[in-house]
């Protein structure tokens, strides 16, 4: 479903090389984690996924159910089914959660040429999947983010990959921030959503997120590279050795 073929990345303006050919395929109802230490490459490969500026792709590719994802706008990226979590989600003031969710929805739907969802329809749509990820009426109410908990961020993050229905939903949740509550929030959610056609790419730098949310298979990026893939046990390794065994046993 999503395949990412020797994919290399350079600092758009700049001589630097960042991802030096990444190899990786997660298919339908699998999750894949990659972990990895600072600096390795991991959320820049979140980013080019979704086609944020700055970076510039030398080579190689990455399709989504058989579509080049690299030669698509955002609005196209999220209508062929991907779906993207950073760490820190965007203050919109102003904006209603629910006017950004029927937009972000009709937005995709206009992308795929159907026709708008009726007030109604996503009221009753956006009110079901809130109720079952147990996000009260009032935030839904509110402007996005705006003012919202750390924790509250991440319930409003789950509420719009619910609505939006991705193929393929990246989180690149490294580097802390995340306090015990919110990673296990983040962690129920996609559990939630695990479903058998559709795919996850979790990033993360802590073994932790991984007793919540048990992956299919644990890659480790280092130095633009994924060095080794395995199962959970190899967060587990990872989490007991560090990278440095890792990188030496690879070397
Ligand atoms: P990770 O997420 O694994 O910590 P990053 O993708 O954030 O790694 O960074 C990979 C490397 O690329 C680092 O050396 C980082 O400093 C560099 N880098 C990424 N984006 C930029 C940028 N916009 N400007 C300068 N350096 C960058
Ligand atoms: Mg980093
Ligand atoms: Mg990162």
């Amino acid at each position: 479903m999503l395949e990412i073929k020797n994919l290399h990345v350079d600092l758009e303006g700049e001589d630097k090389t960042i991802l030096k050919g990444v190899d990786l395929t997660v298919e339908a109802g699998k999750v894949h984690a990659i972990m990895g230490p600072n600096g390795s490459g991991k959320s820049t490969l979140s980013y080019v996924l979704s086609g944020r500026d700055g970076y510039r792709v030398t080579e190689g590719s990455a399709t989504l159910d058989g579509k080049s994802l690299l030669d698509m706008e955002t609005e196209e990226r999220a209508a062929a089914g991907l779906f993207l979590a950073f760490q820190y989600p965007v203050e919109i003031p102003g904006v209603g959660n629910m006017t950004f969710l029927r937009t972000a929805v009709n937005a995709q739907r206009k992308a795929r040429g159907q026709d708008e969802i009726s007030a109604s329809d996503f009221l009753k749509m956006v009110r079901e999947k809130a109720k079952a990820l147990e996000i009260d009426a009032d935030m839904l109410k509110r402007p996005v983010n705006v003012g919202f908990s750390g924790g509250e961020k991440k319930r409003n993050e789950i509420l719009q990959m619910a609505v939006l229905e991705p193929r393929m939903c990246i989180l690149d949740e490294t580097d802390s921030g995340l306090d015990v509550d919110a990673m296990k929030l983040v962690a129920s959610g996609v559990n939630s959503l695990r479903d058998a056609g559709r795919g996850f790419l979790v990033i993360t730098h802590y073994q932790r997120l991984l007793d919540h949310i048990v992956p299919d298979v644990v890659h480790i990026m280092s130095q633009g590279r994924i060095i080794k893939s395995g199962g959970p046990d190899l967060a587990l390794e990872v989490e007991k050795n560090g990278y440095a065994d890792l990188k030496a046993e690879v070397a």
